[in-house]
C-alpha cells in the first residue's frame, strides 16, 4: 500500500518509463518505504523532490559498433543513465549482458543513488553497460568491444563528472582495457576516473574482494545483533561470480559452511564445504562453467543441472548472481529449511513477494543497497587514494570496510527504530539513504 500522494509519483513512473518493469519495482520499493518519512517532513513534497528524484538528471545511449576476430561486424547499444549528482559525482559500474536494455539500467542506477548515500560518502549516482555478450568472445574481442565503447562514453567522464566501474561481465579485464582507451583519447592519466583497476596502475588493496567481503560483514552484523555468529552455520551462496566469489571466502573465514554456489545453468552442491582454490581457480583463472568444478572436486559434490540453489536448506542465504532470483516460492522453501538471515550480494535478487515471505517469517533480511554496499564503498576508497597519489595496505583497506559496513547497518537500525519499524532493514536503508539525498537536493536549490 502506498501513500496517496506516493501514488500518483508511482503512476508517473509507470506512464513515463513504459515497458521499464525492472525500474518500476525497485522504485516502488523505495516508496514504499518512505510514506513515513513525509508525514515529518512537509518540505519534501512542497519542493517535489520525490518527483525529482526519479527523474534521471541524463540518460545517454550509443552505438557501439565492433569487429569480431574473423572481420565480422556487430553493433551493440551502449548505455549511462547519470541519475543523480547531489552528492557527488556520479558513481556506479557498467553491466555487459545481453539482457541490458534501458530498464535494466535505470533500475541498478535507481537503486545506487540511495545504496551511495547510505556509504556516507561523497559519491553520486549513475549505472550503465551494454547488451554486449562477453562470454565465448577472445580477449581481443573483449579489448576492440571496450575500446569502441569508450570512444563514445570518455566524453561525458571525469574524476568530478561520472566515474564508472564494473558490474556484471566487466571485470580487472576490462577495467584495463576501457581505462586505456579513455588515457589515450584524453592524453590525461585521470586515474579517478574510473574504479575497480588494476594494482599496478591505481588499483585499490580489497576494491576485488569488497562486494563480497563487505556482505559478509553485514550479514555477520546482523547475526550479532541476534545474538548469534556465522560460527558452523549452513550457507548458501547463488552465483559463482566476483560477489559470490569472494562471499563465499569470507563468510569461510568467518567460521560459516558454503555448501552452494551456482551459475546459470544449476548449481553445484559440496557437503564439505566449497573449496575456493578450486572455484577461483575454474572460474576466475580458467573462466569455465561451475560444471567443471564439481568433475574436478569428485566425490562429496554434485552438479545439479537446471534447478534452483534455494532448494538447498541453509542457515543464511547469501544471492549474489543478479535480480530476482528468489521468487516467493523460493523464499518460502528457504524458510522451510531454516534459514534466519538473508544478505544480498546482487542487486535486488529477492522479489517483491520474498520479501513479504521473509519478513512475515521474522527472517534477518539485509536489502542490497545494504549489504553489497562495499564494493561501491570501497571504490570511493580507491577514488580518495587516487586523489591523494597514495596506496593504502591490504589490512587497513579491510579494516575501512567493515568499518563502514558495520555503520551502515547501525544507521539502518537506528533509522527503522526512529520511524516505527524496528528490525526493518528495507525501511531503515531506503529511508536513510533518501535522506541524505534529500537534503542535499534541498541545500543545493532547484536542481
Ligand atoms: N556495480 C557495483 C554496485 O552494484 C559497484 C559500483 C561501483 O563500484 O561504482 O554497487
Amino acid at each position: 500500500m502506498l501513500h496517496e500522494r506516493l501514488e500518483a509519483v508511482y503512476d508517473n513512473v509507470l506512464r513515463r518509463n513504459a515497458g521499464e518493469i525492472e525500474f518500476h519495482q525497485a522504485v516502488r520499493e523505495v516508496l514504499e518505504s518512505i510514506g513515513p518519512v513525509l508525514g515529518k517532513h512537509p518540505e519534501y513534497a512542497e519542493q517535489k523532490i520525490i518527483e525529482r528524484i526519479f527523474e534521471p538528471e541524463r540518460q545517454i545511449i550509443f552505438r557501439v559498433p565492433w569487429e569480431d576476430d574473423r572481420g565480422e561486424v556487430h553493433i551493440n547499444r551502449g548505455f549511462r543513465v547519470e541519475f543523480n549528482s547531489a552528492l557527488g559525482p556520479y558513481k556506479g559500474g557498467l553491466r555487459f549482458h545481453p539482457s541490458v536494455y534501458l530498464g535494466i539500467v535505470k533500475f541498478l542506477a535507481v537503486e545506487q543513488i540511495f545504496k551511495n548515500s547510505l556509504t556516507g560518502l561523497p559519491i553520486g549516482a549513475g549505472k550503465g553497460g551494454a547488451d554486449f555478450d562477453p562470454k565465448g568472445r577472445s580477449d581481443r574481442e573483449v579489448m576492440r568491444f571496450c575500446q569502441s565503447f569508450m570512444t563514445e562514453l570518455y566524453r561525458h567522464l571525469g574524476e568530478h563528472t561520472d566515474v564508472p566501474a564494473g558490474d556484471i561481465g566487466v571485470g580487472g579485464r576490462e577495467i584495463g582495457y576501457l581505462f586505456g582507451q579513455y588515457k589515450r583519447i584524453t592524453n590525461r592519466y585521470e586515474s579517478g576516473v574510473i574504479t575497480g583497476k588494476g594494482l599496478t596502475y591505481g588499483g585499490a588493496q580489497v576494491r576485488t574482494e569488497a562486494t563480497g567481503y563487505g556482505c559478509a560483514f553485514f550479514v555477520e552484523e546482523m547475526l550479532k545483533a541476534r545474538g548469534t555468529s556465522f560460527d558452523g552455520r549452513r550457507v548458501v551462496v547463488s552465483g559463482s561470480g566476483n560477489v559470490a566469489v569472494y562471499a563465499i571466502e569470507k563468510v569461510s573465514e568467518l567460521g560459516g559452511v558454503v555448501v552452494a554456489c551456482s551459475d546459470s545453468s544449476g548449481y553445484v552442491v559440496d557437503e564439505k564445504g566449497i573449496d575456493l582454490d578450486l572455484l577461483k581457480q575454474v572460474k576466475e583463472v580458467e573462466r569455465r562453467r561451475l560444471s567443471v568444478y564439481a568433475d574436478r572436486r569428485g566425490a562429496g559434490a554434485a552438479y545439479v543441472a537446471g534447478r534452483s540453489v534455494w532448494e538447498v536448506p541453509c542457515e543464511v542465504a547469501l544471492p549474489s548472481a543478479t535480480q530476482n532470483e528468489i521468487t516467493g516460492k523460493d523464499a518460502e522453501a528457504l524458510v522451510r529449511g531454516g534459514c534466519v538471515a538473508v544478505g544480498e550480494g546482487a542487486n535486488m535478487p529477492t522479489m517483491p513477494e520474498g520479501i513479504r515471505v521473509f519478513r512475515e517469517a521474522g527472517v534477518a533480511f539485509g536489502p542490497g543497497k545494504a549489504a553489497n554496499a562495499g564494493g561501491v564503498a570501497t571504490s570511493a576508497l580507491e577514488m580518495q587514494q587516487n586523489a591523494s597519489r597514495d596506496s593504502w595496505s591490504f589490512e587497513f583497506s579491510e579494516r575501512r570496510l567493515q568499518e563502514i559496513m558495520s555503520d551502515i547497518h547501525a544507521r539502518c537500525l537506528e533509522t527503522a527504530d526512529t520511524y516505527g519499524m524496528p528490525g526493518d532493514y528495507v525501511a531503515g536503508a531506503n529511508i536513510d539513504g533518501f535522506r541524505r539525498v534529500a537534503d542535499a537536493m534541498l541545500a543545493l536549490g532547484l536542481i
